[in-house]
């Protein structure tokens, strides 16, 4: 059991001076729950947006009919996950807006943002993104090459609307990543999930051997260096890189070598497919974040200045595409976050080891069609929303997710 004193050390680190000695006299009093934290979190996030990017708080208002101009069948969904994890005080709060420029000014100001989006799941990067993607806490080994237990979205997606396979993608930064698109699920999975596309191994597959040239971009995980699980299930392959994103192996090569991360790499195969495939429902994990692991902070914090600034070209395309313009809704939101600095059971940004309020209250930005611009909603939701609220808004059901649709994107 954690110390409360920890859970007050990590809130008022977070918090700028004058809300901090607020919390230390309070803390005095008594013990702040979980539950209560994350309310404090989700109430400086609400705060500092409110002044900084100038949103409204609408914790009265309710959002304008989702895709009210657009027919059911041509609605489109993307997600992001901003992962894998960064903390308030290097995104947020006052200190960390000069890593986050393009979210503070181009995206929030266009977005309905959830202060508090809380995972209360294992923080492990692929068993919490396929809580994302179920809407169940999963509980599957976070190293092994296994399948989520309860229908994804891309199931759910594919089987109610009747979709064919080329409508649902995702995008992943690892190896380990490879069985997300499809259940084990008696009532799903073969044949009814999303193709994933793996980028690493996809350049891994198209530089035979030379790895020394690109190994800035073929690091499979940051969190157990040795962890590179043989792959099977639906990866792509070479074949459908020409067949499918219409790239010639020496085109890709040739790209991958401008590039600078992993993160890069998968945002230019998201674009190729966007313009190639278009599919309806998107995914796209981010990673690059995750360098934490390795201790160094300048690296950490170039990690979340690129997801920022990828997450803004991705939005740029959704916008410039034919095909998605005028009727996508984008999602940003994290796996989870980090570890506080004063907590003695972790150390600090480099981990997600010690499961406190800090890493387990996240937020989550929805844009684009049918969505209200501007506003700010913090009452408490959890990362198992995000399904159903999907589901709600391209009209299928999330029959088996423990979530519920969050009613202001509806
Ligand atoms: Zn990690």
């Amino acid at each position: 059991m954690r110390s409360t004193r920890y859970i007050e050390s990590a809130m008022t680190s977070l918090l700028p001076p004058s809300i901090a000695s607020c919390f230390g006299r309070r803390s005095t009093r008594g013990v702040w729950s979980p539950q209560k934290l994350s309310r404090q979190f989700a109430l400086t996030r609400r705060d500092f947006l409110r002044t900084s990017a100038g949103l409204a708080l609408g914790s009265t208002l309710f959002g304008a009919r989702a895709f009210a101009d657009s027919p059911i069948r041509k609605r489109k969904a993307v997600v992001i996950t901003f992962g894998g994890g960064a903390r308030d005080q290097e995104t947020f709060a006052p200190e960390g807006q000069e890593n986050i420029p393009h979210l503070m000014h181009e995206l929030i100001p266009q977005s309905a943002f959830f202060t508090q989006v809380v995972n209360r799941g294992i923080l492990g990067h692929y068993v919490a993104t396929a809580s994302l993607a179920t809407g169940v806490y999963e509980t599957i080994n976070n190293f092994a090459s296994l399948p989520p237990e309860h229908p994804t979205v891309f199931e759910y997606f594919r089987k109610d609307l009747k979709r064919p396979s080329a409508d649902a993608w995702v995008v992943a930064p690892s190896n380990g990543f490879n069985r997300i698109g499809e259940s084990s699920h008696r009532s799903y999975g073969p044949g009814l999930g999303a193709g994933v596309i793996l980028p690493k191994h996809l350049l891994t597959a198209a530089i035979s051997g030379r790895r020394n040239d690109y190994a800035h971009l073929l690091r499979d995980n940051y969190e157990t260096p040795l962890y590179a699980p043989e792959l099977g299930g639906s990866e792509f392959e070479l074949m459908q890189m020409e067949r499918i994103l219409k790239l010639s192996v020496d085109d890709f090569k040739a790209h991958a070598r401008t590039l600078s991360s992993p993160d890069e790499l998968s945002v230019y195969v998201v674009r190729q497919l966007m313009r190639q495939v278009a599919p309806s429902l998107l995914w796209i994990t981010m990673h690059d974040i995750d360098v934490a692991h390795a201790g160094a902070y300048s690296l950490y914090i170039e990690g979340i200045r690129r997801t920022d600034r990828l997450c803004a070209e991705v939005w740029k395309t959704i916008q410039s595409e034919p095909e998605y313009a005028g009727k996508t809704t984008l999602f940003i939101l994290p796996d989870f976050g980090r570890d506080s600095d004063d907590d003695s059971g972790g150390n600090g940004f480099q981990h997600h080891r010690t499961g406190d309020a800090l890493s387990r209250t996240t937020w989550m930005m929805a844009l684009g069609a049918g969505v209200r611009q501007g506003v700010i909603f913090d009452r408490a939701t959890e990362s198992t929303d995000l399904v159903p609220t999907i589901g709600s808004m391209l009209d299928f059901s999330a029959s088996f997710a423990q979530g519920k649709p969050i009613q202001e994107l509806l």
